[in-house]
């Protein structure tokens, strides 16, 4: 039973996402990958890190850059909802910004 769950929770692997991401350099990281649906059918959420004094205008233009990417790369997804944070401070509380 645990590998069927696998299966449907990692529709595509969580390092597919991130090296799409890493291919826009602007963008810093992210985390909060999710995807739900099935193999063919799949709506992706994720958290984009990017610097905190950037434009909002440019940060937004760089979100639609990622979603562009990662819908061209796997065509099964058919939406990607994509939130813009700063990343995580180093320390102390509230580091991450969730
Ligand atoms: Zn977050």
């Amino acid at each position: 039973m645990a590998d069927v769950r696998l299966a449907e929770r990692f529709v595509i692997p969580e390092e597919a996402i991130r090296e799409v991401v890493r291919s826009v350099p602007e963008v810093l990281g992210c985390h909060h990958i999710r995807t739900r649906g099935s193999n063919d059918f799949i709506f992706l959420d994720l958290h984009l890190w990017m610097d905190r004094d950037m434009r909002l205008d440019q940060a937004h233009r760089l979100s639609h850059v990622v979603k562009d990417r990662l819908m061209a790369r796997f065509p099964q997804i058919k939406d990607a909802i994509i939130h813009i944070e700063p990343p995580p401070r180093e320390n102390g509380p509230g580091s991450d910004p969730e």
